[in-house]
């Protein structure tokens, strides 16, 4: 390897204490994306963990799932499917609500984008208390496609959403515990 330099991934990440609210350490991934070489060493351990997995389509979270999901699907030469929030897809979608760490939401996916059969990757930058991927893998069920994995680049240990997720496959690159 020409380049045996090794990539603190997590040390990329800026931590933004009470943001948006008290109480919230918000794990800001701007910072790892202003580093080419972190944003690649993300995308190759997700490919090394997902290649020649059975995976049809990949499903990024609104809106920093979009950057690491779309980066993927591009890697694997799959289709990358959008999962907005509301009001912002313009064909006929399909919704599901759920609860954010700070408020509640709703996500939307248009109803041609998933067919029964899929196998079906989602991401997102973070997990926290699991609500919103929860959310994603419902909105894919109801469409018929099958949950091949949930993906993070980040997961907030403490918070036991990977743990509420099991069935789900979690698989995450790097985790904050008790910090
Ligand atoms: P949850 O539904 O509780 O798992 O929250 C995950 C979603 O909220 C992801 O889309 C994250 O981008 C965002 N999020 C929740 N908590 C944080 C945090 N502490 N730092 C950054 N993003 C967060």
């Amino acid at each position: 390897m020409a380049d045996s330099k090794v990539i603190n991934i997590k040390g990329t990440i800026r931590t933004i204490p009470n943001w948006p609210k008290p109480g919230i350490m918000f794990r800001d991934i701007t910072t790892l994306l202003l580093n080419p070489a972190a944003f690649q060493e993300v995308i190759r351990q997700f490919r090394q963990h997902y290649q020649g997995k059975t995976i049809t389509k990949i499903a990024g979270i609104e809106s920093r799932g979009f950057i690491f999901g779309a980066a993927l699907a591009y890697e694997l030469k799959l289709p990358f499917v959008l999962l907005r929030k509301k009001g912002k897809l313009p064909a006929e979608t399909e919704a599901q609500e759920y609860q954010l760490e700070y408020g509640t939401d709703k996500i939307e996916v248009h109803k041609d984008a998933i067919q029964k059969g899929d196998q079906v990757l989602i991401i997102d930058d973070l997990i926290a208390t699991g609500g919103t991927a929860q959310a994603a893998c419902q909105l894919v069920e109801k469409l018929g496609g099958t949950i091949a994995g949930i993906a993070f680049v980040i997961s907030l240990s403490d918070l036991k959403g990977e743990e509420k997720l099991q069935q789900y496959a979690p698989f995450h690159l790097i985790e904050f515990e008790g910090e």
